[in-house]
């Protein structure tokens, strides 16, 4: 019997929090007693006097090859992204998935996050290698995850209605010889991968996420869901979410992206949408009909501009949403703290009134048992209860943050940077103290980081001259796509008044 003794519980019933002591057992909360009501002589003993304990906060979305390529680009939008993710992730061996991986869990759990949702992508097709590379490395942390390969069976340029044909002479054949690795063999791996799955599902869970609809072909998508449905599986994908991506799925599908998506079966409660930005009324009532969720990731969103999702009216319809920071190539960290705060920031300037902005209630609900159910995890993780895993996150209150202790969720949503992250459980084991991750050594890591990257450089130079010599016609070509018709049909059934979901303007 563990029992975390003195720690101020933080609580919707109290402003400041609860004094109290959470006694564990095994991986499990089994009670939350007044302090030293336990009388138990046996019982360890972990002291959080002067600390605010939270529940671990839940990552919704992200990718953990991301690991090793914060910061790599400035002015881009998702399209720049998507047309320099040959060189960005190019490349690798299975040592670089790894340590892409063991980076980014080391962040989430020294910013407080306890589980994640990851997709992960390995080109041209994921491999078990690959994936027991990403497993081992958040056992060897502790984290808990869903972690999902990430799939498609058509290329970025293909993806894209006349792209390809766009561009000039120097550059169309290279774009159009570019290939994935094939449906077929993809989902045989995907298969293989369902059939030897072994590790403990309340730990690390595989799920599916064909990546982007307009990179997969209805067929390769089917055959995804055939595979998540016969094995129980969480599936995810990116939906709606840069205006260009919206505006062809109306061109080439003749639907939205998330018609698309249930025309195909995937829509469920096993299912949910990153990002949606670029979604009507329709579509909300379509994923709240069909109980899936949706994963907001403002950081993201504003670090490509790619716009603001709608997250009032999502509630509104009765959608669960949760939050993310999505990939550290487009996030440039796995800070869960700041994403709740770009959560709550974003949801004012929407131009509705104040009583429909997202609280910090509903924010930090949101980035704990919202996500949590994304993760399908939603009746063990997500909150400090009898009967749920002993995820918890003990925030010192003598650091800058808490002076004074005002109010602990307006603080842990608008003050809370992560830096007052002193101790870590997961499933009632320490993985962090003295907010480092425990059994790291993170200069090695950091050593491992800058060669891996100096080799994986060389290697992608013939690549990274190539994306960046199509930049501006790929760039010019996708704000052209998103300025097209096609963007009168996402808009038609946005409610009467004629108000814009997304900015509350006439249109
Ligand atoms: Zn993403």
């Amino acid at each position: 019997m563990l029992v975390i003794a003195n720690g101020l519980v933080h609580s919707t019933r109290s402003a400041r929090g609860e004094l109290r002591d959470i006694v564990v057992e095994g991986d499990t909360i089994v009670d939350i007693v007044a302090p030293g009501a336990v009388t138990n002589a046996s019982a360890e003993i972990l002291d959080a006097s002067r600390r605010l304990i939270i529940p671990g906060l839940v990552n919704g979305h992200t990718h953990s090859h991301g690991g090793l390529s914060k910061g790599v680009g400035d002015l881009w939008s998702l399209e720049l992204l998507l047309n320099a993710a040959p060189w960005i992730g190019g490349g690798r061996a299975t040592e670089h998935k790894h340590l892409a991986a063991l980076i980014n869990a080391v962040e989430h759990v020294e910013k407080g996050s306890t589980a994640c949702y990851d997709l992960f992508f390995e080109f041209p097709a994921p491999t078990i290698d690959g994936m027991e590379a990403v497993a081992s490395a958040y056992a060897k942390v502790g984290l808990r995850a869903v972690i999902a390969p990430m799939v498609a069976d058509l290329t970025f340029y293909q993806s894209v209605p006349g792209l390809i044909d766009a561009l000039p002479d120097s550059a169309r054949a290279h774009a159009a010889g570019m290939r994935m690795g094939g449906a077929d063999t993809t989902l045989e791996a995907l298969r293989r991968l369902a059939r030897q799955w072994s590790h403990p599902p309340d730990r690390l869970r595989l799920g599916i996420a064909p990546t982007i609809p307009q990179h997969c072909t209805r067929e390769f998508m089917i055959g995804c869901r055939d595979i998540a449905r016969e094995h129980g599986l969480a599936m995810q994908t990116h939906v709606s979410e840069p205006k260009y991506l919206s505006a062809s799925s109306f061109k080439v599908a003749g639907m939205s992206m998330t018609q698309t998506m249930d025309a195909c079966g995937i829509v469920g409660p096993w299912f949910s949408a990153a990002h949606a930005v670029w979604i009507n009324e329709t579509d909300m009532a379509l994923l709240a009909a069909k109980g899936a969720q949706v994963a907001h990731n403002a950081g993201s969103n504003l670090r490509l501009g790619s716009g603001i999702a709608a997250v009032r009216e999502y509630m509104r319809h009765g959608v669960t949403v949760g939050i993310g920071t999505d990939g550290s190539a487009s996030s440039d960290n796995q800070n869960m703290f700041e994403a709740m705060r770009y959560a709550a920031f974003v949801s004012r300037i929407r131009g509705l009134p104040p009583e429909e902005w997202i609280s910090t209630t509903e924010t930090f609900g949101m980035a704990t048992e919202g996500s949590a159910r994304i993760l399908g995890m939603g009746d063990f993780i997500g909150k400090i209860a009898k009967g749920y895993k002993a995820d918890l996150v003990l925030l010192d209150l003598d650091t800058p943050n808490y002076m004074p202790l005002n109010n602990a969720t307006n603080q842990l949503v608008f003050t809370e940077d992560a830096t007052a992250v002193d101790k870590v459980l997961i499933g009632g084991k320490l993985v962090v103290t003295g907010g480092r991750a425990i059994g790291i050594d993170h200069a090695a890591l950091a050593a491992q980081a800058a060669e891996a990257v100096e080799r994986l450089a060389a290697l992608n130079a013939e690549a990274r001259r190539f994306a960046e010599r199509i930049e501006p016609m790929v760039s010019g070509f996708c704000r052209g796509l998103a300025d097209d018709d096609a963007m009168h049909q996402l808009r038609r059934d946005i409610p009467p008044a004629g108000r814009c979901v997304h900015c509350g303007k006439a249109h």
